[in-house]
C-alpha cells in the first residue's frame, strides 16, 4: 500500500480545520499534521487541532503527526522539549504514525522519551534524514543506518534531486528493500519520484493541496495525482511514458497523452521529464533508464534541445532509426520496444513531418499523392521547417524555403534539393501551400505575422505550426482573403496520435486530444 498523503500546514486551527476538510474532498489517503507550522503552539493546541483532524478525516484516513526540527526544515523553531511533549501526545491519542528526525533520534536522551512513548501506544515511528542541498553521499548507507538504530521504524529519506538523473538511485532503493521505507527527491527534478513512489512500493508519497500549500519544493498536486497521474490505479504493471524537454513546465503533452491511456483504459501515466544539461545529460538519462528495466518506461517523446542528440544516442546504440528521421537529423519520438529475448531494442522516430503533412492533407482534402509537383513556400529553416521540408520533398512538392537568416535557408534548400530565398523575395511568392514555420504570431506576440496579408489569395491553402493562438493573425488575414486555413493545432495532435501508436499499438481519440490541447491553452 502507498498511501497519498496530505500535509496540513496551517498557522492556526480554524485554518487546519479548513485544509482537512479540502483533502478529504480531495481524495488523500492519509493527513500528515505539520505541528511546527501552528502559531503560538501549546500542547493543547496540537490537541485541539489533532482531535478536530480526527473527527473531520474520519478514522479511515491514518494520520502522521509531525513537529519538525527547524534545523531539519520546520516552519517554526520551537523547543525540542515541547516538539517531543506533541509527539507523545499524538501517540496517546492514537496518531498512526509519528515522524521524528534521525539525527535527534540518535541522542539518547531524545530517543529514550520517544521509545517510551511508543511503548505505550500502537502509532509507528517514521525516522526521517534530509538533505535540502542535493542528493545523499550514499543513500544506501544512510538507509542502512536507520535501520540499524530502530528495525521497527519506517524510515524516510528525502533529498533534492538537482537533476532528475539523481532519482535513479532512489528508485533503486525503494527496488531493493524489502521493508516499508519511503524516498522521495525535492525539486522541479525530483516530480518523477513523487509520482513514482506507487509503482515502486514506497510507504507514503506527498501531495501538496494546492499550487500555493505545498511543504516542499516539487510537490505535485492532489488534483494532478489523481486526474493527470492515475495515482489510483497505479501498480507495478504500469508503463512508463514521458516528454523529455527543458524546459518542460509548458509542454501540453502529458495533458493530452495521460487522458488518452485513460481513454484507452491503459495502465500508463505519462510524466513531465526535466532532462538539463544537453547531450551529456541526456545519454545519462536514457543510459539510467535502459539499465533498469524494471522502471517499466516504454517511449518518450523528445523536444527542445534534446531531439538531435536523441537520434544521436540510439545510433550510437545501434537502435532502429526510421530513414525520414535519419534525413531530417532529429527524432522526437523514441520507443523502447521489448523483443522476445530480455534485451530491449530502442527505436527513433519523428513524427512531426508526419503530423504536418497528414494535417494539410485534410485541410486540403487530398491525399499524400496530391504534394506531388505542388509549389510550396515554406518560410522558416528552423528544426520544425527542416521535419516539415523533409516531408514535402519525399511527397513530391516543389518547395521554395524564405528565411530571415538567409543561409540557414541555403542549407536547408541544398539538403533537400529546394530553391530558397530571403524574407524580402515574399513580393514573388507563388505558390498553392504557404507554411509558416517560423514562431511570428505566437502567444504573446499574437499580432504579429510573418506573411504580408496582401500576398494571400482565395485559391491558396495556408498551414501555421504555431499553435498558441489557434487562429493567428496569419490565418486570420487567410481567411479573410479567401485561402484555406489550417492550424497548428492539427499538426500538433496529428504528430501526438502517431506517438500514442508509437507507445502503444492502439489508435487515440484526436477530438479528445484536440479538446485537451484547446482546454490546456484556455
Ligand atoms: P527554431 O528552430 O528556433 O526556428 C525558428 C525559425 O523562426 C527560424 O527560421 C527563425 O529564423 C525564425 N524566426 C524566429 N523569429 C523570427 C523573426 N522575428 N523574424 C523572422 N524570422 C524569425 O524553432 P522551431 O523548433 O523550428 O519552431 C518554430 C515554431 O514551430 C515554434 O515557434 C512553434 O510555434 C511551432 N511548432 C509547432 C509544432 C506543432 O506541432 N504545431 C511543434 C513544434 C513547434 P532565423 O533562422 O533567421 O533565426
Amino acid at each position: 500500500m502507498t498511501y497519498l498523503a496530505v500535509p496540513i500546514s496551517a498557522k492556526n486551527a480554524a485554518q487546519a480545520a479548513e485544509q482537512v476538510r479540502r483533502a478529504a474532498a480531495g481524495g488523500a489517503e492519509m493527513l500528515e499534521l505539520r505541528m511546527d507550522y501552528l502559531e503560538g503552539l501549546t500542547a493543547d493546541l496540537a490537541k485541539q487541532v489533532l482531535r478536530q483532524t480526527q473527527a473531520l478525516a474520519g478514522e479511515a484516513v491514518p494520520l502522521i503527526v509531525t513537529c519538525r526540527d527547524a534545523r531539519e526544515g520546520g516552519a517554526i523553531d520551537y523547543p525540542e522539549s515541547l516538539r517531543i511533549e506533541i509527539l507523545a501526545m499524538a501517540l496517546g491519542e492514537g496518531a498512526g504514525f509519528i515522524d521524528v528526525e534521525f539525527v535527534n533520534f540518535q541522542r539518547l536522551a531524545f530517543r529514550q522519551r520517544i521509545e517510551s512513548a511508543l511503548a505505550q501506544a500502537k502509532g509507528r515511528l517514521i525516522l526521517s534524514t534530509h538533505d535540502f542541498a542535493g542528493p545523499f553521499d550514499d543513500i544506501k548507507r544512510r538507509h542502512h543506518d536507520i535501520v540499524q538504530a530502530c528495525p521497527a521504524a519506517v524510515p524516510k529519506l528525502v533529498c533534492t534531486a538537482n537533476h532528475i538523473n539523481d532519482c535513479f538511485v532512489a528508485f533503486d532503493l525503494l527496488h531493493e528493500v524489502d521493508g516499508d521505507c519511503i524516498v522521495l527527491c525535492m525539486g522541479q527534478a525530483g516530480l518523477i519520484s513523487r509520482v513514482l513512489a506507487k509503482e515502486l512500493g514506497g510507504l507514503v508519497t506527498f501531495a501538496s493541496l494546492d499550487e500555493a500549500s505545498g511543504t516542499a519544493p516539487g510537490q505535485v498536486t492532489l488534483d494532478a495525482f489523481k486526474g493527470l497521474y492515475h495515482h489510483d490505479s497505479m501498480d507495478r504493471e504500469t508503463e512508463l511514458f514521458g516528454v523529455i524537454a527543458d524546459p518542460v513546465g509548458h509542454s501540453l503533452s502529458p495533458a493530452i497523452h495521460n487522458a488518452c491511456l485513460a481513454d484507452k483504459g491503459i495502465n500508463g501515466v505519462y510524466l513531465p521529464l526535466l532532462v538539463q544539461g544537453g547531450r551529456e545529460g541526456l545519454f545519462g538519462f536514457l543510459d539510467n533508464v535502459l539499465s533498469r528495466p524494471w522502471l517499466g518506461f516504454r517511449g518518450f517523446s523528445v523536444t527542445i534541445p534534446h531531439k538531435h542528440s536523441a537520434l544521436d544516442y540510439v545510433r550510437q546504440k545501434g537502435g532502429f532509426i526510421e530513414p525520414l528521421a535519419a534525413q531530417i537529423g532529429a527524432a522526437n519520438t523514441l520507443v523502447i520496444e521489448r523483443q522476445a529475448t530480455s534485451d530491449e531494442r530502442l527505436g527513433a522516430y519523428n513524427t512531426d513531418y508526419a503530423g504536418a503533412l497528414d494535417a494539410i492533407a485534410d485541410g486540403m482534402g487530398i491525399s499524400r499523392e496530391g504534394f506531388r509537383c505542388m509549389p510550396v513556400a515554406v518560410v522558416g529553416a528552423g528544426g520544425v521547417a527542416r521535419a516539415i521540408v523533409a516531408g514535402l520533398t519525399d511527397a513530391g512538392a516543389k518547395v521554395t524555403i524564405y528565411n530571415r537568416t538567409v543561409e540557414r535557408a541555403e542549407q536547408l534548400a541544398a539538403d533537400f534539393g529546394c530553391v530558397c530565398a530571403g524574407l524580402d523575395a515574399f513580393s514573388h511568392l507563388d505558390a498553392r501551400l504557404l507554411v509558416n514555420c517560423t514562431s511570428i504570431g505566437m502567444h504573446p506576440k499574437v499580432d504579429t505575422t510573418p506573411v504580408p496579408p496582401e500576398l494571400l489569395k482565395s485559391g491558396m491553402a495556408v498551414f501555421d505550426t504555431v499553435y498558441n493562438p489557434a487562429e493567428t493573425l496569419l490565418l486570420k488575414h487567410a481567411k479573410a482573403a479567401g485561402a484555406r486555413t489550417i492550424d497548428g493545432i492539427a499538426m500538433f495532435v496529428n504528430q501526438a496520435l502517431a506517438q500514442f501508436h508509437l507507445f502503444t499499438t492502439q489508435s487515440a481519440d484526436p477530438a479528445l486530444m484536440r479538446r485537451v490541447v484547446l482546454d490546456s491553452l484556455r
